[in-house]
């Protein structure tokens, strides 16, 4: 049995930080082995396009890990894309995640890309050279009528060309487990890597739930109400809990794991410190019979 695949995901430095602010989480990072690191796109028109390209290009050329360069598609032309595409040629990304993105209150979308399918199928198209990743929702997307519609929703992003799949985060195994198994069902055979965010703040916790449609579950909610106003044993706490959360994970067989590491180095390193005999690469034994002709 192999390993499992891991990977971490960071964005970059928000309000008006320089980029080059995120070398203090690249190198908080160090010691981290992820396959891949993957970096977010902030989309409408009071962001800086360039940064996500200029962050892969660090990771990929001074830190010497694959990069994955995520891209969306509401509030982007075709030329727009093309140029983000070249840059993130030119950075030497490994792969795309194609994003729908969310809407942007006050903003009017440029019409051209309505879902993520109809952007990796245009990438596939235009660059058929880059490998295109998508997202998923073992909750159900907050827009879908159920989650069996957005299963078929993700059938189509599928066919139209994403080979690797990385979820929205959840904090109850049990719905990836059941969305798994449905999507597998559905005929959806590329790898799933589970996205699990370590608990923050409870403000953070609630604002992203309400905003992604997800559940918190009780244990959750628990620990937010013991410990909220005690961030030092919060943190501590929400380390465990992700920690359990990848060990159950890989007991299970699941394909990957990518850590929301919230550009949080500390919290990374310590659930990494957990975490880190489950990915260890195990060489394979050779076969009976070529180790017999060896001796
Ligand atoms: P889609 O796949 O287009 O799905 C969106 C909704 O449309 C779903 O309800 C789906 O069921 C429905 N739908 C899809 N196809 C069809 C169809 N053909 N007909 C009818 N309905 C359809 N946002 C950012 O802005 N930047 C990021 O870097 C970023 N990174 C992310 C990384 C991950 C791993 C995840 C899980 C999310 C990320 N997001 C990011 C958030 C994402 O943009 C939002 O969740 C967005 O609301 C949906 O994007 P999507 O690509 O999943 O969209």
């Amino acid at each position: 049995m192999h390993a499992p695949m891991f990977s971490l995901e960071v964005f970059p430095p928000r309000h008006n930080a320089p980029v080059g602010a995120i070398y203090d989480t690249l190198d908080g990072l160090q010691g981290v082995d992820p396959d891949f690191i993957s970096v977010t796109y902030g989309h409408g028109s009071h962001k800086d396009h360039t940064a996500t390209a200029r962050i892969a290009r660090t990771i990929h050329q001074e830190y010497h890990i694959p990069v994955v360069a995520h891209l969306t598609a509401l509030y982007s032309d075709a030329a727009m894309i093309d140029n983000a595409l070249d840059m993130f040629e030119q950075a030497g990304v490994s792969a795309v995640l194609a994003l729908r993105g969310d809407y942007i209150d006050g903003e009017q979308p440029v019409g051209q890309f309505e879902h993520a399918s109809d952007l990796v199928a245009y990438i596939r198209e235009h660059k058929p050279d880059l490998t295109v990743f998508a997202a998923c929702y073992p909750e159900g997307h907050i827009q879908a009528a159920s989650l069996d519609e957005d299963i078929e929703h993700l059938k189509v992003k599928v066919e139209a060309g994403a080979t690797h799949l990385i979820t929205q985060l959840f904090y109850d195994n049990d719905d990836f487990y059941h969305f798994v198994d449905k999507a597998r069902s559905a005929g959806i055979d590329v790898p799933i890597e589970a996205g699990i965010m370590p608990i923050g703040g409870p403000k953070s916790v609630r604002s992203s739930a309400a905003r992604n449609g997800s559940r918190v579950p009780e244990r959750v909610e628990t620990m937010l109400n013991r410990w909220g106003d005690d961030a030092a044993t919060l943190r501590e706490a929400g380390v465990n809990y992700a920690s359990e959360q990848i060990t159950d994970l890989v007991a299970h067989g699941v394909d990957g794991i990518h850590l929301y590491t919230m550009n949080h180095p500390g919290r990374t390193r310590a659930i990494w410190r957990n975490i880190q005999p489950l990915f260890t690469k195990v060489p394979s034994i050779a076969p009976v019979s070529s180790v017999s002709s060896a001796a």
